[in-house]
């Protein structure tokens, strides 16, 4: 597909691209299998071209592996360490998994009980953090002596590695190794360091529908700040609501190009950063779109299906971004998601969370939520609602109202993510109870697809 916005990036950058014909496409080489001492290594695997929600570990994009006695670990193009999975008998369970991001934060990916974790969050693992959240279950995977051990393993094998490499015969396992080696821990916290310069900062969340690609995506952010500011939120920055220039845009696009480099071929989606990328305008969301789809090569992507865009949104900037912004992400060479926090539909709870707009408001946003969703079948923009215990007795019946009342039978287009409040604090167990009861009585009446939504970084 033409990306519509090629012209204004032309004009904008005062040129042509000319990126697609140097598009590396790294996923054509073979695959390549070696033995070293007692390490298994395979070069250039292909997974799935397409995600997928499955219960069992599965590896999307190429990747390269190496398997030694005590830990199995997959690798991207550039040798960056992406999974680790400890190899015995100790490690909690089969189809559960390390993976690392590239900002450099390890996630466990929990299993749990299949039905009741696919009910709670639309996937069938729960993504454990190794840093604070809202996840509702209290046991800690990275204090297993399993996890820790197979996080040493990871250390011991980049030393092996490192022994064995002046003795590699030259040529692409050489390469591979050296590659591995220089991204040793020390190497990987160098490489979310840079990752992170590339865009100005850290990621502090990223939005809820990113698990349909497994949160990979790369971020480019066109605003830094919010609109509100509200007190309840962990993520917030402290910055008023800034857009950026398009010139600022343009370099980190290409910063980023530069860092994923091989590995840009498993990728095919874009996160518009940071919490309100709606309010930044139409102008800079095709601009962002655009450019970053024909500089990060989404059209030569290694996944299969389609190019995604992700962004945030709020009650404000939904009611006043005109019909032509949505026209305009229409025309993007993307799947797109825009994510909404509306919180609560109730007044009292806004007023107690800190959140500064009226329930009139939000429930006018949801309106104009479900009527894009009806009319633009490549638009989906889906809901945030806190949740918890602790807040007013309004909150629970009037979302109720809403999303049930607003809708006169069940769309499976814009999903309602339900945030657990947790502050900081680990639930009590019939804490949790509550809230899966509760979380269960949205869902059954709700006329929209509900899920629970844990915050991730990048
Ligand atoms: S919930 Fe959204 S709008 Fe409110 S402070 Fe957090 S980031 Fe800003």
């Amino acid at each position: 597909m033409m990306c519509p916005a090629n012209n204004m990036i032309r004009e904008r950058c005062g040129r042509g691209s000319g990126l697609a014909a140097s598009t590396r496409r790294c996923y054509t080489k073979g695959m390549e299998s070696h033995r070293l001492g007692d390490l298994e290594i395979v070069l250039d695997k292909r997974g799935p071209r397409e995600y997928a929600k499955v219960s069992y570990p599965l590896r999307f994009g190429c990747f390269s592996e190496i398997i030694s006695p005590d830990v199995a670990c997959q690798f991207g193009l550039n040798g960056d360490l992406k999974f680790l999975q400890g190899r015995g008998p100790e490690w909690p369970h089969p189809a559960e998994w390390l993976k690392r991001s590239a900002g450099g934060d390890w996630v466990y990916y929990s299993a749990g009980e299949y039905r009741e974790i696919f009910d709670l969050f639309g996937e069938y693992y729960v993504p454990r953090l190794s840093y604070p959240s809202n996840c509702i279950f209290r046991s800690d995977p990275f204090k297993n002596a399993a996890v820790k051990s197979a996080l040493r393993a990871w250390d011991s094998l980049c030393g092996q590695l490192k022994q064995s490499l002046p003795g590699i015969p030259s040529g692409q396992l050489k390469e591979f190794v050296r590659s591995v080696c220089d991204r040793d821990s020390a190497g990987l916290v160098r490489r979310a360091g840079d990752f992170h310069d590339r865009i100005g900062g850290r990621v502090s969340v990223l939005p809820p529908d990113a698990r349909h690609v497994d949160y990979d995506v790369m971020p480019v952010v066109v605003a830094d700040g919010c609109l509100y500011h509200c007190a309840f939120c962990t993520v917030k920055s402290a910055r008023t609501f800034e857009p950026r220039n398009l010139d600022d845009i343009r370099t980190q696009i290409e910063g980023l190009r530069a860092f994923y480099e091989r590995e840009l071929c498993n990728y095919n989606s874009i996160f518009l950063a940071h919490h309100d990328a709606l309010a930044a305008g139409g102008e800079r969301i095709e601009f962002a779109a655009g450019y970053g789809y024909e500089t990060l090569e989404m059209k030569a992507s290694y996944m299969k299906d389609g190019a995604h865009l992700f962004l945030f949104g709020s009650a404000d900037s939904l009611l006043s971004a005109r019909e032509d912004v949505f026209r305009t992400i229409r025309e993007l060479p993307f799947q797109t998601y825009i994510n909404v926090g509306l919180e609560s539909a109730d007044p009292e709870t806004l007023s107690a969370i800190g959140k500064p707009i009226t329930a009139r408001k939000v429930e006018e946003a949801f309106e104009r939520m479900l009527v894009i969703n009806r009319d633009y079948p490549n638009i989906e923009i889906s809901a945030n609602f806190v949740f918890g215990e602790q807040l007013p007795a309004g909150h629970l019946p009037s979302l109720v109202s809403l999303t049930r009342g607003k809708l006169d039978r069940y769309w499976d287009k814009g999903a309602l993510y339900l945030s657990p409040l947790l502050n900081g604090v680990p639930l009590e167990i019939h804490e949790k109870r509550e809230i899966v009861r509760d979380f269960q009585e949205v869902k059954r009446k709700a006329r929209l697809p509900a899920f629970l939504y844990l915050i991730q970084r990048l």
